[in-house]
């Protein structure tokens, strides 16, 4: 259903946003990778960087942010454009 109100903002992925270290700040997608799973669906590139409902920071690829937006957990990208 759409419509509501999306928990978190996201961004075009920035590489400032991340921990140095970690799987995000590599470029890749630490959405799908975080806890070392293989999601054949994942592009691994990080396209978009958002903020988790503790306020902590992942990195996501094209289909993570697709899955998020529709489980109304971030907003899309270029909202307003
Ligand atoms: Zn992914």
């Amino acid at each position: 259903m759409l419509g509501t109100r999306a928990e978190n903002q996201s961004y075009p992925y920035d590489v400032g946003h991340h921990e140095p270290g970690s799987v995000a700040a590599t470029g890749r997608c630490s959405w799908h990778g975080w806890d070392g799973r293989t999601v054949e669906s994942c592009s691994t590139e990080a396209v978009v960087s958002f903020q988790d409902r503790q306020g902590h920071w992942h990195s996501g690829c094209a289909e993570a942010l697709t899955e998020l937006v529709e489980r109304g957990e971030v907003e899309p990208l270029g909202q307003g454009a």
